[in-house]
């Protein structure tokens, strides 16, 4: 973007919006960070930065003050066994969250809001098989999503495209799929695969057997962190107003994603299926036809070159706690 902007992200204390707030700012924006929390692993790059409670309405009216424009990205979420145990919360909390910041940036005249929805809202029946046909933003409808998180997301992309055609309001809304790096939460039960897998690569011994959640058959696709901020920033700064995935398109199993994590950890490990532990859908994959049409891009960073730095990190991590010492 040429022009310098008054940008809010919300969610600045998480994964996503840490590294996006570091990349506005390297562009020259004025950027306020808000969250419940601080950035766990290192200190945030905002102007300024505001511990508020989203979920309530004037904590959103006071967030939305004197900003051109809105990253929301905050919300109660985590990985499959995270979401799939915490329907009520996660439905109340974001519901709340989502509401209250697009009415709020309304009110204080925000000229652009985005919204991060995310692929749990298309339908289940079109990804129970691993080799799923890529999902094209069209087929979120007949709506079917993951439930609990994955309505709450849906809900919440009707109700930006309401904002426009009934106020006028900019809104973008991204489905992101999987996104993953470092910085990112990787254990608590909170964390997502990749992360999870790493950490557990990373913790084990050579010829170890290490707990893979599922049959290891069920496929999903995985996009770095560096291609989302980018690609967020180049949909907010594009005049495409309807949902977008964000991911890349290249699909593989967990047990090919754990293989690849092995051989950048020069580990060799078995794997053992605990088919009791929540799997999510059997497979997807992003349709980046859309993605590539609107923005003239898709995300650049290979897998493996994404989870070796993730891998990294983790394991610098662990080595800091002492967990490790190779
Ligand atoms: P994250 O959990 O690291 O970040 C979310 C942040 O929101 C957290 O720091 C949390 O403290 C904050 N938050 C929660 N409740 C809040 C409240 N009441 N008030 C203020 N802040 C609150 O997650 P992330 O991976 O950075 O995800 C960012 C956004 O992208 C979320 O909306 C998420 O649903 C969406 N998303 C992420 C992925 C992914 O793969 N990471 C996939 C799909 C969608």
């Amino acid at each position: 973007m040429a022009n310098k902007a008054r940008i809010l992200v919300t969610g600045a204390g998480g994964f996503i919006g840490h590294h996006l707030t570091r990349a506005l700012k390297a562009e020259g924006h004025w950027v306020r960070g808000v969250d419940l929390k601080q950035p766990e692993f290192e200190s945030t790059g905002a102007d300024e930065f505001e511990l508020l409670d989203l979920r309530r309405w004037e904590n959103c009216q006071k967030a939305t003050r004197d900003v051109d424009q809105v990253y929301n990205l905050a919300a109660n979420m985590g990985g499959i066994g995270f979401i799939e145990s915490n329907k009520a919360v996660i439905m109340h909390d974001n519901v709340l969250i989502n509401i209250h910041m697009l009415e709020a940036a309304r009110e204080n005249e925000v000229d652009r809001y985005l919204y991060t929805s995310s692929a749990c809202i298309y339908p289940g029946g079109l990804q129970d098989d691993p080799d799923v046909t890529p999902l094209e933003e069209d087929q979120a409808y007949p709506a079917d999503p993951e439930d609990g998180y994955g309505w709450e997301k849906l809900f919440s992309e009707r109700q930006c495209r309401h904002y426009t055609e009934d106020y006028g309001l900019e809104t973008r809304v991204v489905r992101f799929h999987n996104i993953f790096g470092p910085l990112g939460t990787y254990e608590g039960g909170r964390e997502k695969s990749p992360a999870a897998i790493c950490r557990k690569v990373a913790l084990a011994q050579d010829n170890d057997e290490i707990e893979i959640w599922g049959d290891g058959k069920q496929t999903r696709s995985y996009c770095y962190i560096d291609d989302c901020v980018e690609g967020l920033q180049r949909l907010m700064d594009s005049d495409h107003r309807d949902p977008l995935n964000l991911g890349q398109d290249r699909m593989l199993s967990i047990d090919e994603l754990v293989d690849i994590v092995c051989e950048i950890g020069g580990k060799s490990l078995k794997k053992r299926y605990d088919l009791d532990k929540p799997t999510g859908v059997r497979g997807r994959n992003s349709d980046n036809s859309r993605l590539r049409k609107t923005l003239g891009w898709v995300p650049q960073v290979t897998l493996e070159r994404g989870l070796e730095r993730t891998y990294r990190w983790i394991r610098d991590q662990l080595r800091k706690q002492g967990r490790i010492d190779d």
